[in-house]
């Protein structure tokens, strides 16, 4: 717990060593305390603390400075320490200024110059005015903050990267009272934003996922310069062979560019998961196998995309964005699919400001009492709908097709059914979206009928996923929809050139060593369970791959 701090400003530095002295002496335990020489200094630290989320318990200046008299330096010191507590220190022939100021900017109390002895003149007005203040702030976390646009999408994206990587942080909107204030304490220009304020971190302005990542002390660089294993994704392809391949003593490194839990990080309930009867969250689901992961000791490299793949005579070369690389012995592909994009005119540069592909279960603590437009007709649109309900006003579904019989489970209809504030437009596809800052309309076509507008703000789509695999170049042979072919498959491929003298393990791509698992894969399941089992099952093949070469 970072300790409050009591900010001193005396322009004579003997005087300022003097009471900043006296009061470590009395109040060190529990108080941090700032010595600075003049207003505009005491104003740089106020700032820097306020960015940093640091509390400011009290703020002691003395009257006559030269540039700034206490009273003005207090005056703007109010907007960088709201609540801190206000002492003025004074020579007699001063006194009426610190009458004033308690009348005008709710000054808490003014002391004649000198103090002594301290015990009996200043100790005791200070403890006071901290336990005055103690009783109106409680014990304080310092927590990172967001400060931007409602309907940024790069306020989107951060806020996505914060809630999937289970980093608690509080949205601060620019347009209103405290954004305002942040933004101003920063000197902000509209091209900073957002502001991302991390704890004893400079503030970040307008910063990359891979920037959040570093300040928040997560890994971005690998650490060793080779491994056996590589595994691009962590997703639970991705998270099980990095478990099993740590716990079996393979040198392991995964790589994932989001967060990990993949596609399963974002549902909201995932009740199909064998060993858990009463199903569990996505997010839940992760968070207990990055603890696996990280128990058996493998790394973890975050924030950071895979952009190529090389094989370098036995070793294979992973490049991330960035100008950074890993190598290792083999390389596990578990990187799944990504949403398709909506082909309506007007949506995609709407996308992040009203418009949003797939939806972390947190989105939904977010649309309290807000209609919500959702695109899709598979399991995941309908757990998403359902997640949506519980918090949103109305809930309307658009659906293609004339019924969800052939592409929902019956269990998540039969809920969709019997939800009160969820509609579902069947025959409904979503024309053209417009807007000015953010998504603000949606034009909808039922069957054969005239299109018509509608109010909207929301809108998230799910209507199926596709791999994206091109960074794995031409020698990873893929189908024609991208996802990559493993195994006895690949003789068949006319495009395959397998080299070796064995036929390819069953999860092995053309390059061998190069081992595929979970949805991006030609024939995988889509399915939670098979990926990971593929995940595990790649493990064994590395191994036999391993111990051949
Ligand atoms: C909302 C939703 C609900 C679902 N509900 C269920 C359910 O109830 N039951 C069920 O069985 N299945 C469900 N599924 C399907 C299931 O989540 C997927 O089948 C499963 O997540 C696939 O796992 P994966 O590891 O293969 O890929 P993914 O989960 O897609 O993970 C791939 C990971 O790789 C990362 N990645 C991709 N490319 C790169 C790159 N170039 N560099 C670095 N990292 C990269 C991605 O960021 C991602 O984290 C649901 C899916 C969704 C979207």
């Amino acid at each position: 717990m970072t300790r409050p701090t009591i900010l001193v400003t005396d322009d004579e530095p003997l005087v300022a060593d003097a009471i900043a002295r006296d009061l470590r002496e009395r109040f060190n335990a529990d108080y941090r305390v700032v010595r600075t020489t003049s207003g505009p200094e005491a104003l740089d630290v106020l700032a820097r603390l306020a960015l940093r989320d640091q509390p400011v318990a009290l703020v002691v200046t003395d009257q006559r400075m030269p540039h700034m008299t206490g009273v003005e330096m207090l005056v703007r010191a109010r907007t960088h320490a709201p609540d801190a507590k206000m002492l003025l220190l004074t020579a007699y022939a001063d006194t009426d200024a610190a009458i004033t100021a308690i009348n005008e900017i709710g000054l808490d109390y003014y002391l004649l110059k000198p103090w002594d002895p301290p015990e009996e003149r200043l100790h005791p007005v200070v403890q006071d005015l901290l336990d005055d203040w103690r009783r109106s702030h409680p014990d304080h976390t310092p927590t990172v903050r967001v400060v931007g646009h409602r309907w940024s999408d790069r306020s989107h994206e951060i806020k996505t990267f914060l809630a999937r990587n289970h980093v608690p942080y509080q949205w601060v909107d620019v347009e209103l009272e405290e954004g305002r204030r942040l933004a101003g304490v920063a000197e902000t220009a509209p091209r900073d934003l957002p502001l991302v304020l991390v704890p004893d971190k400079d503030v970040l302005r307008a910063p990359t996922t891979l920037e959040v990542a570093e300040a928040l002390g997560l890994r971005t660089q690998a650490e060793q310069p080779l491994y056996d294993v590589c595994i691009v994704g962590a997703g639970p392809a991705g998270l099980a062979a990095a478990v099993y391949s740590a716990s079996e003593g393979l040198r392991t490194v995964v790589v994932e560019r989001e967060a990990p839990g993949g596609q399963a990080g974002q549902s909201a309930a995932i009740e199909n998961y064998l060993g858990f009867p009463r199903g569990l969250s996505g997010s839940d689901l992760a968070q207990r196998a990055i603890a696996q992961v990280g128990r058996f000791g493998a790394e973890m490299v975050l924030a950071r995309e895979v952009v190529g793949l090389e094989t370098r005579g036995p070793v294979r070369a992973v490049l991330l964005s960035g100008e950074a690389e890993i190598e290792a012995r083999s390389v596990v592909v578990a990187s799944g699919v990504s949403y398709r994009r909506l082909p309506a005119p007007g949506v995609d540069e709407l996308a992040g400001r009203g418009v949003y592909y797939g939806a972390s279960a947190s989105d939904a603590a977010q649309l309290a009492g807000e209609q919500v437009y959702l695109v899709g007709a598979a399991n995941s649109a309908g757990q998403a709908a359902l997640n949506f309900a519980r918090h949103a006003g109305r809930v309307v579904m658009l659906v293609r097709a004339g019924s969800l019989e052939a592409s929902m489970s019956r269990y998540l209809i039969e809920r969709i059914e019997a939800c009160e504030n969820l509609e579902v437009r069947y025959g409904t596809q979503v024309v053209g979206a417009s807007g000015q800052e953010h998504l603000e309309c949606l034009t909808l076509r039922t069957g054969d009928r005239e299109p018509e507008t509608v109010p909207a703000s929301w809108l998230f789509v799910f209507i199926g996923a596709a791999p994206r695999t091109t960074w794995l170049g031409d020698e990873v042979v893929r189908n024609e929809h991208d996802f990559v072919i493993t195994g006895p498959e690949l003789l068949r491929h006319p495009a395959a050139r397998w080299p070796l003298d064995r036929p390819p393990h069953a999860l092995e791509s053309s390059v061998p060593g190069v081992f595929v698992a979970g949805d991006v894969r030609q024939d995988s399941m889509k399915r939670v369970a098979s990926a990971v089992g593929e995940g595990a099952m790649a493990v064994h093949l590395v191994h036999r791959y391993l111990a051949a070469t």
